[in-house]
């Protein structure tokens, strides 16, 4: 049965959140309902992308309405690391700040860097205050379905006999579930078989695992318990336990893994703490270890929250720890800069021209939030914007140019002139003045191809160029390619200049 709604307060935070910005027509009223209408599990972890349709609003409305329902304590936001190899949601965070920048999953052992790309998921959480959920509250989990639906983020996918949840994965290597009341002791009895065993509980996650070899026994015996320091063993003939897997490198680290025989075995596991335990026991067959990473269905990463403009406005003290960056693998960046701006002040005194260079700013901002981008900062007359992908990029350059041309059509004289460039790549986001910036070479070869290119040009790196739907884009502008060897950079860049031929 579930919970009762707090109407009155969900309405009253609607109301605030209605005020905030223009919204489409009924994107309050779609949101107020599946917030009313959805069972415990969909609005627990919610991916803002896998609600897209049940919305019936845009990737960017649906995005903005759970990052002010967040912000409006309707739900609570939080940065999950997701391991790459097995989809178990290592740690969650409820900021930005918090997060390590290298982790290691207890379950498979995989030890993965932080990177916002693709394994650091954004979700929301319906707050208990407007309705309790299940999640909220481990003790009312029953179920070995909702404990894995607790621990696995949703959508996630091994590439394996087709497409296989990650929950139905783990399902299978499941060879035993229970729960262990306060001081309870049980027998379970298994038969082995090569190649581990892993012993799991869930409530401080620590594991005891065998190595189980080919040899068959007729009987064995292990006594486990479950006190303070987690799961343990009597025995002392472990050893340590690492694995490298080369195609990607993966790291695994078991640390320390005791040796047992095929066949059956009796498994006596006691529960000395005054807590009821969840034991979860896997066999993994050798196979597991040739299979590849999930794949996850789209979903809110970091990447794209950092280069998310409402999520920057909204929460600007959402930044890391001073001195701490995470990388990021590949993210776009567009600099423009105002060419001859100098001169304009010169010619016009600096009330005008601040107040002309103030109007390039607003354009600006509308053609990159317009195209899913978020403006980093401005320095002087130029500006820093960032980009999940080139071709938003490129198009938010293109619709800068449309919109100064506009802009200068409605200006006597004085003629504003501007000229771009666009790399993506890695880069580390980093906390600066108080606010998300990133650092790094990628970031600074999209400034310094900004400088090479002249007025109403934009300059893109040939990573820009080869990525998919950027040159559909561009086929209409004159497009020249150069190699130039940049300040600070080893090898000789390709690059492409892009003019587009405005009609005049
Ligand atoms: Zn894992």
């Amino acid at each position: 049965m579930q919970a009762s709604l707090n109407t009155a307060l969900l309405d009253q935070k609607l109301g605030k959140i209605q005020k905030q910005k223009d919204w489409s027509k009924n994107a309050i009223s779609h949101f107020r309902n599946f917030i009313c209408q959805s069972e415990d599990r969909s609005l627990f972890q919610i991916n803002p992308y896998a609600v897209i349709d049940v919305l019936k609003l845009s990737e960017r409305e649906t995005v903005d309405l759970f990052l002010y329902g967040a912000k409006e304590g309707i739900f609570q936001m939080d940065w999950n690391l997701v391991c790459p190899c097995c989809s178990l949601t290592v740690e969650s965070f409820k900021k930005l700040k918090q997060l390590h920048s290298h982790y290691s999953c207890p379950t498979c052992f995989r030890q993965t860097s932080t990177e916002l790309d693709d394994y650091v998921h954004i979700t929301f959480t319906l707050s208990a205050k407007i309705r309790s959920l299940i999640f909220h509250n481990l003790d009312q989990l029953k179920k070995k379905e909702e404990w894995i639906e607790y621990y696995y983020m949703a959508g996630s996918w091994v590439p394996v006999d087709g497409n296989m949840s990650s929950k139905e994965f783990n399902d299978q290597l499941t060879q035993h579930f229970s729960f262990f009341n306060p001081g309870e002791k049980k027998r379970i009895e298994l038969e082995l078989y090569p190649i581990a065993l892993l012993i799991l509980e869930l409530l401080q996650m620590s594991s005891v695992i065998y190595t189980i070899s080919e040899e068959v026994v007729s009987s064995q015996t292990e006594v486990i318990q479950f006190s303070k320091t987690g799961l343990s063993n009597q025995r002392t003939d472990c050893f340590p336990a690492k694995m490298t897997l080369h195609d990607p490198p993966q790291e695994y680290d078991f640390g320390n893994v005791y040796p047992l025989s095929s066949g059956k075995i009796l498994l006596e596991i006691e529960n000395l703490s005054d807590q009821r335990l969840p034991i979860w026991i896997q066999h993994v067959p050798e196979e597991v270890t040739d299979f590849p990473d999930v794949q996850f269905d789209a979903c809110l990463t970091g990447k794209k929250l950092c280069a998310n403009q409402t999520f920057r406005e909204i929460f600007p003290s959402q930044v890391f720890q001073l001195g701490k960056g995470i990388r990021v693998q590949d993210q776009t960046f567009l600099f423009t800069d105002l060419k001859s701006s100098t001169a304009l002040y010169d010619q016009i005194g600096d009330l005008n021209a601040f107040a002309l260079v103030s109007q390039h700013f607003e354009s600006l901002y509308e053609a990159i939030t317009e195209n899913q981008g978020a403006l980093v900062k401005t320095i002087g007359d130029a500006v820093m914007a960032v980009f999940t992908n080139p071709v938003d990029a490129t198009n938010a350059a293109l619709a800068i140019l449309e919109r100064l041309k506009q802009l200068n059509q409605e200006l006597s004289e004085q003629q504003l002139v501007i000229k771009m460039g666009i790399h993506n790549g890695g880069a580390i986001v980093v906390n600066m003045n108080d606010r998300i910036d990133f650092f790094g070479q990628t970031v600074n070869i999209a400034a310094r191809i900004q400088d090479l290119a002249d007025a109403e040009e934009i300059y893109i790196t040939d990573s820009v160029y080869a990525y998919p739907g950027v040159q559909e884009i561009v086929h209409r502008c004159q497009i020249t390619s150069e190699k130039r060897v940049l300040k600070g950079v080893q090898e000789e860049i390709l690059l492409y200049k892009i003019c587009p031929k405005l009609p005049h």
